[in-house]
């Protein structure tokens, strides 16, 4: 086997603690006829374990240079993609397969961590839970409550989407090489969707967090302020309020009135 070289330009930290990869694997139950990507499988530290739920497994790895380590982990439930998952098309290849359920699992490697999960929204995949290791700041992001500072545009969709659970905090040492953050592992389980209009929504919230130091009633104004003030009174806000104190309540009352 060759020398492994890791790879910065590609976020390349492999776990190396087997309670945390256990933690990590066992934060989803599939069933056989289930279908598990995995992303980023690296040298194969989750992949391995992952094989124990003999559900069809699918993982994408950016870099050739695991093959060394993947290939053996191949039979007829895993395949290994060597493809980008930004750009994999994904439906096409999840429409090769009959399974019940979907999970996303991953290490995800920090500098497309929001991309990642930004693209799995849009691609409307019908899954019933993820489980990433993340950054610590983005998984606080994640995690935070309106009136925070954490509180974003994509703490308000993630949120819409998925109830969000910390499933582990891990350091940087249980890593290698190892990092210059922590790390969390986080469980996002889907949810019922409520609005009417979901392309309405993301725009909504996305306007409103436009200038973040900013008022709705500067954010919004393509908006008709006189609806959306009548909703926002309803909720305890004016258009004075900026969108970082808003709750998703709110932003989803207003989509689905005005
Ligand atoms: N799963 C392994 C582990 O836990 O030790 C590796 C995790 S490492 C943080 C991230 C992995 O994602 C690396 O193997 C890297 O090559 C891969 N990767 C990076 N960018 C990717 C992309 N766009 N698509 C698929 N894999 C990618």
């Amino acid at each position: 086997m060759s020398k492994f070289v890791f790879k910065k330009k590609f976020g390349q930290n492999f776990l190396k603690n087997q309670n945390i990869i256990d933690k990590i694997v066992d934060s989803i139950e599939p069933n056989e006829d289930d279908l598990i990507i995995e992303i980023g499988p690296g040298s194969g530290a989750l992949t391995k374990k992952l094989k124990k739920y003999d559900a069809t497994l699918i993982a994408f790895e950016i870099d050739l240079e695991t093959k060394q380590y993947l290939d053996k982990l191949e039979d007829e439930k895993t395949q290994i993609i060597y493809q980008d998952f930004l750009t994999a098309d994904i439906l096409e290849i999840l429409d090769k397969y009959n399974f019940t359920n979907l999970y996303i699992i991953g290490n995800l490697p920090y500098y497309i961590t929001t991309p990642i999960i930004e693209h799995i929204i849009k691609l409307n995949l019908n899954v019933s839970s993820m489980v990433f290791m993340v950054q610590k700041e983005v998984a606080d992001r994640f995690l935070s409550k309106p009136k925070s500072k954490n509180y974003g545009y994509m703490t308000v969709i993630l949120n819409y989407w998925f109830n969000i659970e910390k499933i582990i905090d891990v350091d940087k040492k249980n890593f290698v090489p190892m990092p210059k953050v922590d790390s969390t592992v986080l469980r996002l389980s889907r949810k019922e969707t409520l609005c009417v209009d979901y392309d309405k929504f993301d725009a909504l919230v996305k306007d409103s967090f436009k200038f973040k130091r900013k008022t709705l009633n500067n954010n919004l104004k393509s908006y008709n302020r006189r609806e959306l003030e009548i909703i926002l009174n309803k909720h305890g806000y004016t258009l004075e309020n900026r969108a970082e104190e808003i709750d998703l309540e709110t932003f989803i009352d207003l989509t689905n009135n005005i």
